[in-house]
């Protein structure tokens, strides 16, 4: 039988005590003892990275984005050569590599750069010499030579950027929950593990915050068809597998209540309704790196004004402000209403696209827990509102019984 190519990727959850890197090396060591060739990527232990973003937090020098994702990339080198370390031990001759000595190749935007290529030849090689590479994930190389990071929880992505690459059979990630559940499994007792779900449901959840995987590895497994699962670490279950289709038994309309508490939001009240303002305003934002995700606007009866509301991640809450108050004049918008500490919820289902009377139910279960909507947005297979951040698990619990998750 021919040897499969599995790619294995082991998050911080299940490396923070040797403990738990001994276990995964185990995983690793009956894969590849079971006659299948494995690559492996790692994340940096537990919470170092958190570590790493607080010390360079407390500097008062300049940010230099390239010196940071040195510095930010450091936690992988110590997680990729420890568990090398690990695998020889138990009889599994492996070694560790950083991103820069494949290379992993990415553009220069330092903090969240792109990757741009994979030297798959040169790792195939190390499989084909019966190593087992051990990759330190959310790192690369710019073509300026410089080290880069590609985004917080960017593991994920190095893991399915090099299982498209070699054409991995299937690329699993290891994580600290059994699979991908109808909720956050931290938070909700009730939530249950889903057993499939399409690649366009995973990347919806991710998308609006569901944290287990990271948005930009779902877009990357779905543009080249890899088989991803997502598995614990810590038991032997099967998992939740992400595919193209999944099968019609598990007809169901709503997949997942998805919840992010980390959102603010901004009302600039009397905007001039003319042309080429709202280009502006969010023209200005985006070139501060300030991302925008909900948006509704409403024109007074005169048609001349109008108000607008969008929301912002909590982190960008003052730059935002600091921001509009800058062009407040030159635009001439009237008055400026903040409001940290909201919180979106958003359900996800394919089943959603034929059933119309979905949204109704949300807003109907959200009601009879008096709980207030500030905001709706909608996608094909997701709608999302906005609330007070108080309410969030009253909010998530009416959903998920609601959908008879
Ligand atoms: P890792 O360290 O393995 O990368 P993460 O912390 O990034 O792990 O992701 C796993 C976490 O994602 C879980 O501990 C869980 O609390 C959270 N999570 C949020 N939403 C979901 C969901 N719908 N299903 C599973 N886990 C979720
Ligand atoms: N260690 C990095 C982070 O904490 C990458 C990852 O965990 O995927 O964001
Ligand atoms: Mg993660």
């Amino acid at each position: 039988m021919k040897k499969k190519l599995i790619v294995q990727k082991f998050g911080g959850s299940s490396l923070s005590s040797i403990k738990k890197i001994k276990r995964a090396a185990q995983k690793i060591k009956k894969e590849i003892i079971s006659g299948n060739n494995v690559v492996v990527v790692v994340s940096a232990l537990g919470k170092t990275t958190d570590y790493l973003q607080s010390l360079i937090n407390k500097t008062d020098v300049n940010a230099d984005l390239k010196e940071i994702d040195t510095i930010l990339s450091s936690g992988e080198q110590v997680s990729s050569a420890l568990m090398a370390l690990f695998l020889n031990k138990v009889g599994i001759n492996s070694r560790s590599f950083l991103g820069w000595q494949i290379p992993i190749i990415t553009n220069k935007s330092y903090g969240r750069a792109r990757i741009l290529d994979i030297n798959a030849t040169f790792l195939k090689q190390i499989i084909k010499d019966q190593v087992t590479p051990i990759i330190a994930g959310f790192q690369g190389i710019s073509e300026e030579l410089r080290i880069t990071t590609i985004g917080r929880g960017g593991s994920d992505t190095t893991a399915v950027a090099i299982a498209a690459k070699l054409n991995a059979d299937r690329c699993e990630i290891f994580t600290d929950v059994d699979g991908v559940f109808t909720t956050d499994p931290r938070w909700v007792k009730k939530a249950k593990k889903i057993n499939h779900l399409t690649y366009d449901e995973m990347l919806e959840m991710a998308s609006v915050g569901a944290q287990v995987l990271e948005p930009r590895s779902v877009s990357l497994a779905k543009q080249n068809e890899v088989s991803l699962i997502v598995r614990s670490s810590f038991k032997n279950i099967k998992g939740t597998s992400i595919s193209k289709t999944r099968k019609i038994i598990e007809k169901r309309n709503v997949s997942g209540i998805v919840f992010s508490k980390n959102d603010s939001k901004i009302t600039l009240l009397g905007v001039p309704d003319k042309p080429g303002v709202a280009a502006k305003i969010f023209g200005s934002l985006a070139s501060q790196d300030i991302n925008v995700d909900m948006i509704v606007q409403n024109i007074s009866a005169d048609g001349k004004f109008s108000d607008l509301t969008f929301t912002v991640l909590e982190n960008d809450f003052f730059k935002a402000q600091k921001f509009i108050n800058k062009i407040k004049k030159e635009i001439g918008i009237r008055n400026i209403l903040p409001v940290s500490k909201v919180a979106k919820i958003s359900i996800v289902g394919i089943g959603m696209r034929s059933n119309a009377g979905i949204a109704k139910e949300m807003f109907r279960a959200l009601a009879k827990e008096k709980v207030n909507i500030d905001l709706i947005s909608t996608s094909e297979i997701k709608i999302s509102v906005l609330i007070s951040r108080k309410h969030i698990l009253k909010a998530v619990n009416a959903l998920h019984k609601a959908f008879k998750l």
